[in-house]
């Protein structure tokens, strides 16, 4: 029997693709992780903005624009390009969550998730259906009978969050700032140590995975301790949590089970929630929780995104390194998630 030599016509590879995102946030570890998986990588930049990315070698490509919210004007470029967005926590704030919805190029994960993840009310029940122990929520300033933390909607890394021990306090604070437009909720404030725990979750695999944790470092909070009580009180200091960076860290390992069950809780309960569709949440997310000393997870607030508490792992974390055996950063893991979906002719399901 003869035998001919098929030449089959090359496969579909990551070469006839591009990864885009916006030159802020996470954006580092997303081209770098999108280069290393074999994308071209296009980053959009705010003028004034593209040092960083041609210094750190990351960008094929670099689209300028005046401002972010001008993302639009070099979106038909991208779709040329055929560019795969990759969303991360600035994105929605620079484009706005309505505008985010217009996007037509590819995007990775799942958009309809926005409407719970920008809703704190919502967040709260979609926390809740997860059987997520939260911090509670009071009601009014008259309510409050124990240490509170006050946040502002829309304060971008807590900047001008306090904390009020009675309902005097409150209004003794608020004096200072013109409160009639501000939205605000009252939280309960949990003592405890803050932890961020990262996701990523593969609709190709129905793997769930831990990549890493961080805490963050803000300003004024994580200075404060630096000064004697005393000095503090004499100099009228008033808490923020403006943040300026973050910190890796490793969990206590006893704990790490009951994470998964929590993360995995988290992506079943999103395919039931209205308007998101039965594929929920997939990709990068992070719990923001804090632990008490009886251990206990207080879970403040879900980022259905790629958090910028992943940016100490550019080159993997402990957990990362167990798992792969190779630096893999979420940006890269966001990047392998969309080859594996290209290679296995499945890219529509990582779209949304
Ligand atoms: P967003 O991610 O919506 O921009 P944010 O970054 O402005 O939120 P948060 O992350 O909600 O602000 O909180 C800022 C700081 O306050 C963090 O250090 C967090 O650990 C701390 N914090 C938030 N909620 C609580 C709480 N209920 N109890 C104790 N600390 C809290």
């Amino acid at each position: 029997m003869i035998t001919e030599n098929i030449h089959l016509l090359p496969m579909s590879s990551p070469a006839d693709y591009a990864i885009a995102t916006l030159g802020s946030h996470t954006a580092l570890q997303i081209l770098k992780g999108a280069k290393d998986e074999g994308f071209k990588t296009i980053c959009v930049c705010t003028k004034g903005t593209k040092e960083p990315y041609e210094s750190f070698r990351v960008a094929d490509q670099i689209l300028e624009v005046e401002k972010f919210s001008d993302f639009f004007s070099v979106e038909e470029e991208l779709k040329k390009q055929n560019a795969v967005l990759i969303p991360h926590g600035s994105f929605v704030s620079y484009i706005g969550a309505k505008e985010v919805q217009k996007v037509s190029m590819m995007h990775f994960g799942t958009r309809s998730i926005l409407a719970w993840e920008s809703d704190r009310i919502k967040q709260r029940e979609w926390l809740a259906l997860a059987g997520l122990r939260q911090p509670e929520v009071l009601e009014k300033p008259e309510d409050i009978d124990r240490p509170v933390i006050v946040k502002f909607h829309g304060a971008m890394g807590g900047s001008g969050y306090f904390i009020a021990n009675t309902p005097k306090e409150f209004y003794d604070h608020v004096r200072d700032y013109p409160m009639e437009e501000r939205k605000y909720v009252l939280q309960e404030y949990i003592v405890g140590v803050p932890m961020y725990i990262h996701y990523f979750y593969s609709p190709l695999t129905d793997e769930l995975e831990i990549m890493s944790f961080d805490k963050r470092y803000e300003s004024n909070a994580d200075s404060i301790g630096r000064i004697a009580a005393r000095d503090q009180m004499d100099a009228h200091i008033k808490t923020s949590y403006t943040i300026t960076g973050n910190m890796p860290l490793v969990i206590r390992e006893s704990l790490l089970p009951q994470l998964f069950q929590m993360g995995r809780r988290v992506v079943e309960t999103s395919r039931k929630l209205e308007g998101v569709g039965k594929r929920g949440i997939f990709g990068p997310f992070c719990l923001e929780t804090i632990i008490d000393p009886q251990l206990n997870f207080f879970t403040f607030e879900i980022s259905a995104r790629i958090v910028a508490g992943t940016n100490p792992f550019v080159n993997g974390s402990p957990y990362t390194w167990l798992r792969y055996n190779e630096p893999m950063s979420t940006g890269r893991r966001i990047a392998r998630e969309v080859k594996h979906a290209i290679e296995d002719d499945r890219l529509e399901e990582i779209l949304g």
